[in-house]
């Protein structure tokens, strides 16, 4: 399974609905300072509900709202909506179709040769909502997260390296850089289980 493509809709500096299509193997994303690169990184965040644990770069959500006089400071006119569909190509069939189905609650989920997850923050006057879809399917993000999960996507996992992250791991302490390898080995798992089994 691999990101196929990204739509963003007023998402950030990204006034215009934009599809960026990304390869299977190996994608690099090039421009000047300020262009919007980090931007789509954020625009996957936000969709896959990974935003709060991989350092989403925004006070709050609604900061992720595309706004014309951002860098003025300026947050009148425009719709206050955003919304950004990350297009997974699961033909390799990573994820069955029951899991797919079983995640959106409903068998009305289309082809899962291909799994669209959408999220979408709208601002009103005195709130703000945030909403996910599976494929056309309104859901949690919980209903997400399980299902990303089971492809091996976690927000604690290390599918996301943000920038100063590889820094921070060359400065880590030879343990604490252990324990990250642990957590990719899947071993950190039936360690935090042998500690539970030790206090019983
Ligand atoms: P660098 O090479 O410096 O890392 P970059 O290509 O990663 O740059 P980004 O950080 O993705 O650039 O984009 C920054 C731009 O996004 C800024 O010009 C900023 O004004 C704009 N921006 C951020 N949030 C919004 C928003 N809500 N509405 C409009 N523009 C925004
Ligand atoms: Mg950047």
């Amino acid at each position: 399974m691999y990101i196929k493509a990204l739509v963003l809709d007023n998402f950030k500096s990204f006034g215009r609905k934009t599809k960026i299509p990304f390869y299977e193997d190996f994608t690099v994303i090039t421009g000047p300072n300020g262009s919007g690169k980090s931007n789509i990184i954020d625009a996957v965040l936000f969709a896959l509900g990974l935003a709060r644990t991989r350092g989403i770069r925004a006070e709050k959500l609604t900061d992720l709202i595309y706004n014309p006089g951002h860098d003025d400071g300026d947050n009148s006119g425009g719709p206050r909506e955003a919304t950004v569909e990350v297009i997974l190509d699961n033909s390799d069939e990573t994820l069955t179709r029951s899991q797919v189905v079983n995640a959106a609650g409903s068998e009305d989920v289309g082809d899962v040769d291909e799994i669209r997850i959408r999220r979408r923050v709208k601002e009103t006057e005195d709130n703000y909502y945030s909403y996910y879809y599976l494929n056309d399917r309104s859901v949690n993000l919980s209903d997400i997260q399980d299902l990303l999960a089971q492809a091996g996507v976690t927000p604690e996992g290390y599918n996301v390296v943000m920038q100063g992250d590889v820094t921070e791991i060359i400065n880590m302490t030879p343990h604490a850089r252990r324990e990250i390898i642990d957590e990719i080995a899947g071993v950190a798992e039936f360690d935090a289980k042998k500690e539970d089994a030790f206090e019983e």
